[in-house]
């Protein structure tokens, strides 16, 4: 087994829909009901009555009944590795360090770029069937199979990028450069790249500081129409400032965060994924440097790690985002639980009900990412001019009745087997809950293959 082409099916062509009598909209100023959303050419051209539509845009391809739905944006899961779901399952219940090094690490150590696509493509599907429109997915590059490619055939969003440890160095700043040329702006700004030192625990400050400098490089010659970004693991653990010190004779006393901006590699085109154990001079460091963090509610709780004061980050005017890690320590991507996650954490952290609302949780699910992404202008809100990143919620599913608000239903009873239809840059890539660009026996198939090759490859 080394090919895994037969289970991506082609990508339509954005074409002219209509989403149409929609019961409720969210649009990005509030609730809108009972009104049409014409997408064309990849965007949102019209929100407004069908006749009135029709008279000013004309005919349509398609029409999709929304009339018994709630259309949202899709959501952002701004840190993820989805070729994980490959891994998840596979080792459980671990402290997260020996996790990394006794068990997921020599796994990555030998695992094809076939397989990484193919771990990918479940982990996308996953992602589509729960009303993902956007990953940040930081893996393994190599141009024969990668996140990149997965997510190109998809028809997926992404911002993906090769991670660079101290072990990977040289190599992975090629992977990078590498994978930029081939990805960078893909169909029409759809895929892009990021910069990615794994951690600052597993990135010497000299090797940060070289990533930043090929980050800004790659953004001279790649960076005019959608900039490059750079996305890391940040104080996840309690043990980080100690270990960092320890190993590179560093001094963190200081906090985690102030020691990436003393190094000058911290910016607001960094995005911090986790931002657990923070100092006073790392909110500090956050609120000059407008660095933006990526929070990971199920994943810290699963690896024991802590729990995020999201309230506190939001209160110093950091952006907030969410997102699920890798399936490997969620065990999914599905952004309704992180959602609700963040939302019940922030709650009792704080002894508080009123802290994190429905609305609020929401928004960083979705415009939050799109804001740390640089993309809101583009996508995270339904408004005229926006990419066409749409979610139908089918408001018949028995976790929607009785149905009373938009926001309370989204973050607290909504499930992934709510999500009827998905548009990702106007295409249909969910049609009545089906992933239309991936053929689903040949993915099991795959998976299987891949399996049973990595078990054979750890046995040698
Ligand atoms: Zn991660």
């Amino acid at each position: 087994m080394t090919s895994n082409q037969t289970c991506f099916r082609a990508l339509d062509k954005p074409r002219k829909i209509l989403i149409e009598n929609a019961r409720i909209i969210l649009g990005s100023k509030g609730i809108i009901q009972e009104k049409s959303i014409l997408v064309s050419d990849r965007k949102i051209v019209a929100i407004g009555d069908k006749t009135a539509i029709k008279r000013s845009q004309g005919s349509w391809e398609l029409d999709l009944d929304a009339s018994n739905c709630l259309v949202m944006p899709g959501f952002i899961n701004n840190h993820s590795h989805i070729a994980m779901a490959l891994l998840r399952g596979m080792a459980e219940d671990l402290p997260l360090f020996n996790w990394l090094r006794d068990k997921v690490w020599p796994i990555e150590a030998k695992l094809k770029p076939w397989q990484i696509e193919i771990g990918a493509a479940l982990g996308a599907t996953e992602a589509l069937l729960s009303g993902t429109t956007t990953i940040n997915s930081n893996y393994i590059y190599d141009s024969t199979g990668s996140e990149a490619s997965a997510l190109n055939a998809i028809g997926l969003r992404g911002v993906i990028s090769h991670g660079i440890f101290d072990w990977t160095g040289e190599k992975g700043l090629k992977a990078t450069e590498d994978l930029a040329a081939h990805f960078h702006g893909k169909d029409e700004g759809r895929i892009r790249i990021a910069t990615s030192p794994h951690a600052p625990y597993s990135c010497s400050p000299e090797l940060l500081k070289n990533i930043e400098a090929l980050r800004r490089k790659l953004n001279e010659k790649y960076g005019k129409d959608y900039p490059i970004l750079n996305t890391l693991h940040v104080a996840e653990s309690n043990a980080e400032a100690e270990e960092i010190r320890s190993r590179y004779n560093v001094d963190t006393k200081r906090g985690v965060v102030s020691y990436l901006y003393s190094l000058g590699v911290l910016n607001s085109d960094t995005i911090c994924a986790h931002s657990i154990h923070l100092t006073e001079d790392d909110y500090f460091a956050f609120r000059e440097s407008r660095a933006s963090i990526a929070s990971c509610p199920i994943s810290n709780l699963k690896v024991g790690v802590g729990v995020a004061d999201l309230p506190r980050a939001i209160s110093e005017g950091i952006v907030v985002s969410l997102g699920t890690d890798g399936p490997a320590s969620n065990n999914t991507v599905d952004m309704f639980e992180t959602t609700k996650m963040a939302s019940l954490l922030a709650k009792g952290l704080k002894g508080d009900t009123t802290q994190l609302s429905s609305k609020e949780s929401i928004m960083l699910a979705t415009a939050g990412g799109a804001k740390s992404l640089h993309q809101e202008a583009q996508i995270g809100s339904i408004f005229e001019g926006a990419r066409a990143d749409i979610v139908l919620l089918d408001l018949s599913s028995i976790s929607a009745m009785p149905f009373y608000d938009a926001f309370n239903y989204i973050a607290y009873s909504a499930r992934s087997r709510d999500v009827q239809d998905v548009l990702v840059d106007g295409r249909i890539l969910v049609r009545d809950g089906a992933v239309q660009t991936i053929n689903l026996q040949n993915l099991r198939e795959n998976i299987s293959s891949a399996v049973s090759e990595i078990a054979s490859d750890l046995s040698k």
